[in-house]
Parts: structure tokens; C-alpha cells; sequence
């Protein structure tokens, strides 16, 4: 049982990292065992996750080691800080997660671990923990691998072959900006180069050498606001990620300053600057936008009142409504309230007849109150009040 005290060491500080999930809890306890003490049913973090499929389950969110050798200025695990460190062996940490898993209590796990030893030797105990996990144990379930900088080709292609998502985290937008985050850590060697190995197993490797014959998907994570990084800079680099490297996701965690480590004194990001790059990195990548449409301020950052989309159409429809019963998907597109389903549901609905209403809108799931400014229905405006979110 000390290991469950191990392993809530370990999950504790995961929230800073978002993955799949939209929140983080805490198991209930009710849910654990009854074997289980207080003390050890206080010890297991697992999160709420959507699966890229639209799935949901219970992800454990965790590492294999607390212990780690770089002193990345943001980061509670940096060498050096005072706290007591948990380390797990991968078959010890396996075993422990099936437990869990059997029990009904953790359906995924994302694993990621502090750099102990090189980031090759430490890339090998996640690559054999998730071996074990899917060819000792048989584990069948979704199973999110990170990549180590200073990870190799051969590890990199492994990970691909074992894990349902793979993911590196950049932490800043380019050398500039990651240098005064992780003094340890090169831009472009240790974590844009992995991205881009991955990328180009998926072009050239068969598609049978993937786990479970799915693909993993790619995904990356910023700390917003640490390195003094303009929105823009974040933007442009997912941007190219998304075009050049197959990237599915980009995370955006807003910085919290530690206590005890170098970056403790300055200012937490405000949190809706962290919501206002999800919209602009799913314009990006979902709406056909490119980074000239995204309205930016003389200094890169995006609107904090508006979301980004709605700004756009503020700028660009107000004066130029879109006929929602003759516009091209890439149109529809633009207008607030309606995404990639809508307009697929839109444009089937009006091959058998014209849009009359506003209430038709929202029966093919748009939100017709956003759309309502920005849209023509036979020739006449629909105006209704704004909303600013
Ligand atoms: S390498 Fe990772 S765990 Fe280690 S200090 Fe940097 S961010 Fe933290």
C-alpha cells in the first residue's frame, strides 16, 4: 500500500500539465476499495478525459519519477527544490496500474516521468512500461506515452508502436523564449526534431506497425506567459507544427508561479488568456483560418474580451452579412456559432430545402444567436443581441 502514497506523490502535481481531460478531480474515494486505509484513499489522482474519439474516461495522470536532473526554472520537479521525490520501476508501476485498471477505477493513463539519467535511459523505462503494460499484462486500453528530450529515432518510432497519443511538450514557442524557461533543454534538437520523427514514421512506416493498426496522435503543451511570449509567437509555431509536423494538438497552460523555484516572484497568466489560444489554435486548425486572420494587437496577443472568431466576424461581417443558403462551407465557417459539424449538417439540410429561420438554425446544432449579426436568411439581416463569449 505505500506504493499507492507513492503514486499520490507522483500524480499530485499533473494538473499542471493538461492532456486529455477538462478538469481535474480526484477519484472519489467512495470508489476505492474498502481495503484501502483513508490515508490511501486519498492517495490516487485520476481525471475526467475526453479521447480524441469523444470518448470518456477515467485518466491517470502520472509520472514514473519525481526525481529529475535539469532545473527548468517553472518547473516544481526541478533539481535542487526541496520535497520528498517518489520513483516507481516500470514493472512495479505496471502492476500497480492494472490494480486500478482491473478495479475499475482507472480506464487510461498518461505517463510521463522527471529525467533521471539521460533522457534516452529514461525514455527506455517509459518504453518498458508501456511494453509491459500491453504485452505482459495486456493492456488494452488508452495509454498516452511522453517524449523524453534526448529521446532517439528508435525510441521515438517504439512509442508510436505502443501508446494511442504521443506528445512533447515545447513549454515555449522558439529557442529564444524556451532559453529562459529551460536552460538544459535545445529548441529545436530535443523536442521539435521527436515531433517531426514522428511525423515521418507515420509517412513512411506501414500503417501495421501502429498500435491496435490506429495511428497515435501528436500533440504538444506551452506554459503561457513565463518566458514574456506574445500569443502570436505561440500561434505561429502551432501553426507550423499543425502544417509540418502532423501536430493534432497544441495545450496551453497558463503559468503559475512555484514557490522555490527561480520564476516563484512573477505573475500568474491570467487564465482566460489560456482559453482566448484554444479558440485561435482551433480556428487555425479546424476553420480554415490562417494566422493573418487572427485578429492580434500591435504587441501578438489576442483580445482578452472577445473570442477570436467573433472578433474576426466583428471586423469582417458586420458590413458584409454571409447568406447562409448560398455560402461555401469555408464561409459558413467564419460565422460565430456554426463549426465544421454545423456547416456539414447546414449545407446537407439546404440541398432539400432553403433555410427560412433562425429556428431552423439551431435545430442543425448552430447556435443561431451568435450566427444571427453576421448572416442573411433571404435577403434580410437577423439581428439578435451579441454574445460576447
Ligand atoms: S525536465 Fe521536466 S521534470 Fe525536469 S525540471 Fe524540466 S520540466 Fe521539470
Amino acid at each position: 500500500m505505500e506504493s499507492f502514497i507513492r503514486l499520490q506523490m507522483l500524480s499530485s502535481q499533473m494538473n499542471l500539465e493538461p492532456a486529455e481531460e477538462s478538469a481535474g478531480t480526484r477519484l472519489p474515494q467512495s470508489q476505492l476499495p474498502g481495503c484501502f486505509t483513508p490515508k490511501q484513499k486519498n492517495a490516487v489522482f485520476v481525471y475526467p478525459a475526453q479521447l480524441p474519439n469523444g470518448q470518456h474516461i477515467k485518466l491517470l495522470k502520472t509520472l514514473l519519477t519525481s526525481a529529475c536532473e535539469r532545473d527548468c526554472y517553472y518547473c516544481p520537479f526541478r533539481a535542487g527544490r526541496d520535497f520528498r521525490r517518489a520513483t516507481f520501476e516500470p514493472e512495479e508501476f505496471a502492476s500497480l496500474f492494472m490494480d486500478l485498471h482491473t478495479a475499475g477505477l482507472a480506464e487510461g493513463i498518461f505517463l510521463s516521468s522527471g529525467i533521471a539519467g539521460g533522457g534516452m535511459r529514461t525514455q527506455d523505462k517509459l518504453l518498458d512500461t508501456a511494453d509491459i503494460l500491453r504485452n505482459k499484462e495486456g493492456y488494452r486500453g488508452y495509454l498516452h506515452l511522453k517524449i523524453m528530450p534526448g529521446a532517439q529515432y528508435a525510441q521515438v518510432e517504439r512509442a508510436t508502436q505502443l501508446a494511442d497519443r504521443v506528445s512533447v511538450n515545447l513549454e515555449a514557442p522558439n529557442t529564444e523564449r524556451l532559453a529562459r524557461l529551460a536552460p538544459r533543454k535545445e529548441f529545436v534538437e530535443d523536442l521539435i526534431r521527436p515531433l517531426q520523427w514522428v511525423h515521418h514514421i507515420w509517412r513512411t512506416a506501414p500503417s501495421h506497425t501502429a498500435w491496435n493498426g490506429r495511428w497515435p496522435s501528436t500533440t504538444t503543451q506551452f506554459v503561457v506567459g513565463a518566458a514574456d511570449e506574445s500569443d502570436l509567437e505561440l500561434l505561429t509555431t502551432t501553426s507550423w507544427l499543425n502544417q509540418n509536423a502532423g501536430l493534432q494538438r497544441a495545450y496551453f497552460s497558463a503559468f503559475n508561479p512555484i514557490e522555490d523555484t527561480p520564476l516563484e516572484n512573477k505573475p500568474a497568466t491570467n487564465p482566460l488568456r489560456e482559453l482566448r489560444l484554444y479558440q485561435a489554435s482551433f480556428l487555425l486548425r479546424d476553420y480554415g483560418f490562417d494566422l493573418e486572420d487572427i485578429p492580434f494587437g500591435q504587441d501578438g496577443s489576442l483580445p482578452l474580451k472577445a473570442d477570436p472568431k467573433l472578433a474576426w466576424a466583428q471586423e469582417h461581417l458586420n458590413r458584409q452579412p454571409v447568406d447562409i443558403n448560398c455560402a461555401e462551407r469555408r464561409e459558413l465557417l467564419r460565422i460565430p456559432g456554426i463549426g465544421p459539424r454545423g456547416a456539414a449538417t447546414l449545407i446537407r439540410a439546404r440541398r432539400e430545402k432553403r433555410i427560412r429561420d433562425l429556428s431552423s438554425l439551431n435545430t442543425l446544432g448552430i447556435v443561431a444567436s451568435r450566427a444571427a449579426p453576421f448572416i442573411l436568411i433571404d435577403g434580410h439581416r437577423q439581428e439578435q443581441q451579441l454574445c460576447l463569449l
